[in-house]
């Protein structure tokens, strides 16, 4: 399976990502998490995106079309994979789809995960107050990080519905319940 998770920020997609990777022995591919990995271990591309994650704007897509075109050439993608957190504007979600193409592969599955924007105004500030140790959640970066989605990555979205691909899952409810629909898509 090769599987985009999609959703803003607040939707639940890294929770979701993680039990999706467990059950289709999958790699769970990050972007955010290579990115903070990246600024944590001070190295060239962490010292060129510190300053977008520190801000909630988006990296350069020429940055992270590099960083995921390596990745997926890895062998352990050879399986499958899910991106989660990425593609995040129109024109990455572009390249990937010529990325792919030229490794002779194509999407399985674009899942959207739906929550109503006040619930997830609630979360990106609950997530802030109690500290979930990631500098991009506090009030004014997690708010500006959701305005971003808005502009930037909602469009991208767009682009997949309509596609055989795409399923939105209701991303309301336990853990457990959001995961279910997600198998029940997946199937
Ligand atoms: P995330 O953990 O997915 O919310 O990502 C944290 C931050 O990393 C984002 O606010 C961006 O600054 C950066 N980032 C992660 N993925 C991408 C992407 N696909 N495009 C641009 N920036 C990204």
């Amino acid at each position: 399976m090769r599987i985009v998770l999609l959703g803003a920020p607040g939707a639940g997609k890294g929770t979701q990502a993680l039990l999706i990777c467990q059950a289709k022995k999958i790699p769970h591919i990050s972007t955010g998490d290579m990115m903070r990995q990246a600024v944590a271990r001070a190295s060239a591309l962490g010292s060129r995106v510190k300053g977008y994650l520190d801000r909630g704007e988006l990296v350069p897509d020429d940055v992270v079309i590099e960083v995921i075109k390596d990745r997926l050439s890895a062998d352990d993608c050879r399986n499958g994979f899910l991106l989660d957190g990425f593609p995040r504007t129109v024109e990455q979600s572009k390249r990937l789809d010529t990325l792919l193409s030229g490794m002779k592969l194509e999407l399985t599955h674009a899942v959207n995960l739906m929550v109503p924007r006040e619930v997830l105004l609630q979360r990106i500030m609950s997530r802030g107050a109690s500290g979930s140790g990631r500098t991009d959640d506090k009030g004014d970066v997690a708010l500006h990080r959701l305005t971003v989605f808005l502009e930037q990555t909602a469009p991208a979205i767009e682009l997949y519905k309509g596609r055989k691909i795409y399923f939105e899952i209701e991303g309301l409810g336990s853990v457990d319940e959001v995961h279910q629909r997600v198998l029940t898509a997946l199937e």
